[in-house]
């Protein structure tokens, strides 16, 4: 008997490996570091406000999500309708695939980079051109230029880089869009934006204003500390933002969501001092981390990355018995975010105990 067949892609789409919480020993804390979050819970005003929204749970949200854009648009000095909103940034990657490719259509991509970019590329029928990274974990920006063809339709950057860490400079920026031609769309995926601290940083805003094919995606979850909400937002041409909106999800932004996304802008001085924080400790760790022989890239987000091949899985059994989870890439290396100190020192302390 014949059954249902989803589209033969679907078979294809590879797996979201999501990080492991943290095990559960008796007599021992685990901290989870691997998933890139912000250890800080919501500050308690956004606590409070959400709070309040929940007794209206039973209805819809605004699906139009008007307070949130007009306060993002104001934030960020933007107008409302280059704006769109979305169930977290991973969302809007699934969107913009959605809205600018036909089956068939090449998205280029670094690799390694998010592993979401496969995922929702293949979702959409629409094909991979993964660009392999420099060996120090950056973008091979003119090699993801030469990789556009006829076919290509989006070009994905993420800067910082996950799982590697280093951040592209505006000056590598300009240069890339030199290149590439205006009816490809170029996705700066910079859901890590806040932790940059490099000479030249990227100036999204700037960037997306003097071109018409630029899209910044970036997220509440990481700075803000607000991954449970699902929460993300997308600054483009109105076209480009009116495009992602067209094909996003009915009601994907929930009322808490909404509400605690407002009610952190609205405290964003604040959270940015939190941010100030977790950049010490990355400083911290990586200076840790070098003074102990290893090797490891720049480190521009929430994380740092060990390259660690064929000793991967050994790696993230250590962390395991020392109590830190972390996210390994099975033969290529591990990620680790930045989380409490307490977790970083025990990061510091596996780096000693294992050998290099
Ligand atoms: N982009 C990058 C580079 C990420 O690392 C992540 C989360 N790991 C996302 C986008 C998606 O984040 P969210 O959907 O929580 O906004």
């Amino acid at each position: 008997m014949s059954s249902p067949q989803p589209r033969p892609n679907v078979a294809d789409i590879p797996p979201y490996v999501a990080g492991k919480p943290p095990a559960v020993r008796p007599g021992m804390v685990s901290y989870k570091l691997s998933s890139n979050e912000n250890p800080y819970p919501p500050l308690p005003g956004v606590v409070e406000a959400v709070q309040q929204a929940v007794g209206q749970m039973n209805r819809y949200p605004d699906m139009g999500s008007t307070a949130l854009y007009a306060k993002l648009a104001e934030t960020f000095e933007v107008p409302a309708d280059h704006l769109s909103v979305a169930t977290g940034s991973v969302g809007l990657i699934y969107q913009l695939v959605q809205a600018f490719c036909d089956p068939g259509d090449e998205v280029v991509f670094a690799w390694r980079s998010f592993e979401a970019y496969p995922i929702a590329v293949t979702a959409a029928a629409a094909t991979s051109v993964r660009v392999p990274l420099l060996p120090d974990g950056r973008h091979d920006l003119d090699a993801m230029a030469a990789a556009v063809t006829d076919r290509t339709k989006v070009v994905l950057v993420c800067t910082p880089n996950n799982p590697t860490g280093p951040a592209i400079t505006q000056a590598e920026l300009d240069a890339f869009l030199a290149q590439v031609p205006g009816h490809v769309l170029v996705v700066v995926d910079e859901a890590y934006l806040e932790f940059v601290r490099t000479d030249d940083p990227v100036d999204g805003i700037a960037t997306y204003r003097r071109h018409d094919n630029v899209v910044l995606t970036r997220t509440f979850s990481k700075a803000y500390g607000l991954a449970g909400f699902r929460v993300g937002y997308a600054v483009a041409p109105a076209p480009i933002a009116a495009a992602l909106r067209a094909v996003s999800l009915p009601f994907g932004v929930s009322t808490v969501a909404q509400v605690a996304a407002i009610a952190s802008l609205e405290r964003r001085a604040e959270l940015l001092e939190r941010v100030e924080a977790l950049v010490a400790e990355r400083t911290r760790v990586v200076e840790g981390l070098r003074e102990r022989g290893w090797d490891v890239p720049d480190a521009q987000g929430n994380f740092v990355w060990f390259g660690l091949g064929e000793r991967t899985a050994d790696f993230a059994l250590a962390a395991d018995e020392l109590g830190i989870v972390v996210r390994p890439f099975a033969g290529e290396g591990a990620r680790v975010s930045i989380g409490e100190p307490e977790a970083n020192d025990r990061l510091l302390d596996l780096a000693t105990r294992f050998p290099r």
